[in-house]
């Protein structure tokens, strides 16, 4: 049985954390080759998203210096899933196992020991935890939280504290492309794939150098994106919320006619206004629900690829076919 890794790490404008993530990669490479824990035809693989910065050509540079240092160029930026999906599906060719991490070095290199001992040890998908989010801002520490909590409660499966850092075997990796829906998100979609799973505590650290990449803006989409791709659950609330409202205005109307009966009828502008400004908030919103789930049909029906590979660096060694 061969153990070949792949450390999969896109990269959008990481000129200034490269250097720093290469050597350490290099070097987690190379002790666990030399731990016999995996094989030499190992790589560490750098999906370069669409960069404006020098990223690429530092990439080429690594690459043409050491081989085991390979490339993915895509032809423009498609956000961090397509490019992490991207770079595991190059993987999935050659790998036996791939690990995905993010560029700036967040995550903790050295748990990757403890994932490639549950992969020995039968686990198809090794997820990363975060023991605690101290390094984060309050902000972030907090939406975050919220963000966890409200899809729990959606119904989504999903692993607490779990970003992108983790490990797939290579038949986890192909069942996890099988899933061709066009709005990614990975965290989601990956519990779904199945097989033995099991989780790996590391402590998450502050990004080594560089800017976040996920600004406020991308960090909301983001996290509508993981609604409106994983649950239908809001639109079933408001069809219960449409119901409860529709019972209070029949109660409303009973009311309206007895007192109209018994002769006295009320100015009843505050009601009016009211009812007015509430079930226009409530349509307004409901609408805008119904929107995004429209929208997102109307995505998916276009079966646009997810991203276009401009090149590929990568000398890996051809492999045999070997039978089972
Ligand atoms: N990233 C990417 N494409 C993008 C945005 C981000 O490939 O359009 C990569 C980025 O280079 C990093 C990872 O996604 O390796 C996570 O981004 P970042 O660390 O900035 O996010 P944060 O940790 O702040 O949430
Ligand atoms: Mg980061």
């Amino acid at each position: 049985m061969s153990n070949i890794l792949y450390i999969v790490v896109p990269c959008y404008n990481e000129q200034e954390v490269l250097p720093e993530t290469s050597k350490r990669l290099r070097e987690k490479v190379q002790t666990l080759r030399q731990g016999g824990k995996i094989d030499a035809d190992s790589r560490i693989l750098f999906v370069n998203d669409g960069s404006k910065d020098a990223t690429w050509e530092m990439i080429q540079k690594l690459h043409e210096e050491n081989s085991v240092f390979s490339g993915v160029n895509l032809s423009r930026n498609r956000g961090h899933q397509n490019a992490l999906l991207a770079g595991i599906a190059v993987a999935a060719e050659h790998a036996d196992m791939i690990v995905s991490m993010d560029a700036d070095l967040q995550d903790d290199v050295d748990a990757m020991d403890r994932m490639i001992d549950a992969y020995e040890a039968g686990n198809d998908i090794v997820y990363g935890v975060r023991s605690s989010r101290q390094k984060d801002t309050f902000f972030k520490r907090n939406t975050a939280q919220l963000f966890y909590r409200m899809l729990h409660f959606l119904g989504a499966e999903i692993v607490y504290n779990h970003a992108d850092y983790r490990l797939l075997s290579r038949r986890a990796a192909k069942g996890l492309l099988s899933f061709e829906e066009v709005n990614l998100f990975l965290r989601g979609i990956v519990p779904m794939v199945g097989y033995q799973s099991t989780t790996v505590t590391y402590e998450r650290g502050e990004r080594f150098a560089g800017e976040s990449k996920y600004p406020l803006g991308k960090m909301v989409a983001f996290a509508l994106e993981g609604v409106t791709s994983l649950s239908v659950k809001p639109i079933r609330m408001i069809t219960m919320g449409g119901l409860f409202v529709c019972l209070v205005s029949l109660g409303m109307l009973i009311k309206a006619f007895v007192d109209y009966a018994n002769g006295n009828v009320e100015p009843g502008w505050t009601s009016v206004i009211i009812s007015i400004w509430v079930l226009g908030g409530l349509q307004l919103f409901a609408i805008g629900i119904i929107g995004e789930y429209i929208g997102k049909t109307y995505m998916e029906t276009k079966r646009r690829p997810r991203y276009l590979i401009e090149s590929v660096l990568l000398d890996a060694v051809e492999q045999e076919d070997t039978p089972g």
